[in-house]
């Protein structure tokens, strides 16, 4: 009799094989342990794990569902909700949203809630069920820029009600940062991503990649000369920030950004392609988010020993438990409670090293947590060939800078509604990364979803 307060334990790949390959890590339920694992939830009345998924799926519906072998409806119960749950299923902060309310997980664990969202998610792209579309137009066009969460997002809740609307993606693959960022083995392109994105097109929503809207054309152009009567900004916060240390224009120093563009979108892992990268043997990545255990994991998969350097200690780590866990795991060597002062290079310009100072953690700063201080004299080398900085990213400033009466904050975020996508300009709307910063995909997606509403009832009223 299996243990009522656990999880069905989910298979995975092995650590000492997967450390070598692109392919997925978690190899998700079948349909016995689905069953069954949906058999955990209690189906509360008043669910709180609704409240704790920013695009408000109906959780215990769907998972009735699966309980009763239905999967079908229980993808159907998602898809009012949610256009990517193939994709949130596999990179969702769960455990700090549904599942972290779930009662469950009180006396013991939550219900993988994650889990059975790509169970239902994975069978609905194996099966190529359909999503529900709009029956019929309503003659309104609306452009989405960008083809990240956010874009999908509201463009697939636009077109259900029977919007004309056309996303503009600066590069040539949909997707954002489900393609060029987060690496092949947590997220799988052709099998996930791109077929989910499919799902977006058979709604009857248009793409044009190689758009660069503030240079191939404006928002200002695309509502005064082609039409456009509404414009969401999807454009992500994509412009990454360094440390400004001695050393850091070196050859051999990547944003983490650049690094793994190079390794997903362009392939660079892949002896067929002939991107260049440079497969360091020693790497260090500063920073110790979702970025910096991507980068991490895929700088060891090209086969190098590569240390994390994070000035706070563990119990500050940003990244998901799940990616920190994994990476351990992998191999991946933490030191935490470090700091990078400079990085230094041989007569050729190459990296010989990064010299650390060793922190303690003092009072709490604005964040509430507690401030990184150096320790005197506690200065070490790592001998590293490649440095990866993983420090954030804030939004490139080509859209606001060519739009006329869009408002930005001081850290060049533009400034929308949190309900309803609403900017300073009318008949602009704005939501994900570009208006929060750097945050995560459901919250994307669940500003998305409030775009499509803000817009819709914009131009409804108009
Ligand atoms: C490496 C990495 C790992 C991550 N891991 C996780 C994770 O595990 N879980 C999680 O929840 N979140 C994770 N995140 C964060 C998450 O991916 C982002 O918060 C989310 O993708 C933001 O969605 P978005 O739609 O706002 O922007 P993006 O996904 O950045 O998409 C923006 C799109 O707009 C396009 N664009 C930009 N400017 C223009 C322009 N001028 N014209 C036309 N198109 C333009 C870009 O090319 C891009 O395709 C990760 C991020 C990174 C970088």
């Amino acid at each position: 009799m299996a243990d009522v307060l656990k999880k069905v334990p989910v298979r995975e790949q092995d650590p000492k094989v997967r450390a070598t390959n692109f392919e997925e890590v978690c190899l998700g339920y079948n349909m016995e342990e689905a069953v069954e694992e949906a058999g955990r939830c209690l189906n509360c009345k008043n669910a709180k794990c609704i409240d704790g998924c920013p695009v408000s799926i109906d959780i215990p519906a769907f998972i009735h569902e699966v309980k009763e072998g239905n999967i079908e409806e229980a993808y159907k119960v998602i898809g009012k909700s949610s256009a990517l749950p193939a994709i949130c299923g596999r990179v969702c902060p769960q455990e700090s949203q549904c599942e972290g309310k779930c009662i469950r997980g009180i006396k013991g664990e939550p219900v993988s809630i994650g889990k059975l969202e790509r169970f239902v998610a994975d069978y609905a792209l194996e099966n190529d069920i359909k999503p529900v579309g709009a029956e019929k137009m309503n003659g309104h066009k609306v452009a989405v820029i960008g083809s990240g969460p956010s874009g999908l997002t509201c463009a697939g809740d636009l077109a259900k009600k029977g919007y004309d609307v056309t996303v503009f993606e600066a590069l040539h693959e949909l997707g954002g940062v489900l393609v060029y960022g987060i690496p092949e083995f947590r997220l799988p392109k052709e099998k996930v991503v791109a077929k989910e994105i499919e799902k977006v097109k058979e709604l009857g929503v248009k793409f044009e990649t190689n758009v660069v809207i503030g240079k191939s054309t404006t928002i200002d152009q695309l509502m005064e000369e082609e039409g456009f009567e509404a414009v969401f900004i999807g454009s992500g916060a994509g412009l990454p920030m360094f440390m400004g240390i001695p050393g850091e224009n070196a050859n051999g120093v990547f944003s983490a950004n650049e690094y793994l563009t190079r390794s997903n979108l362009m392939k660079a892992f892949d002896d067929a392609y002939d991107t260049p990268i440079i497969a360091g043997k020693k790497v260090a990545v500063v920073g110790g988010g979702n970025v910096a255990m991507d980068a991490a994991r895929t700088a060891l998969r090209l086969g190098a020993d590569v240390h994390i350097v994070y000035r706070r200690s563990e119990a500050e780590l940003p990244a998901r438990v799940e990616e920190v866990h994994h990476a351990k795991e992998e191999g991946v060597i933490f030191d935490l409670l470090t700091n990078p002062k400079k990085i230094n290079v041989d007569e050729n310009g190459n990296i010989k090293s990064v010299t650390v100072i060793k922190m303690e953690l003092g009072e709490p700063d604005a964040s509430g947590r507690r401030r990184p201080v150096e320790i005197p004299g506690s200065e070490y080398d790592i001998e590293v060939d490649t440095v990866i900085m993983a420090l954030g990213t804030s939004p490139n400033p080509l859209i606001s800078s060519t739009t006329k009466g869009l408002e930005t904050n001081r850290r060049k975020c533009i400034v929308a509604d949190e309900d309803n996508g609403e900017t300073s300009k009318e008949g602009v709307f704005a939501g994900g990364d570009a208006v929060t910063g750097a945050a995560t995909v459901i919250l994307a997606m669940g500003a998305g979803k409030a775009g499509a509403k803000g817009i819709d009832e914009y131009l409804s009223g108009k």
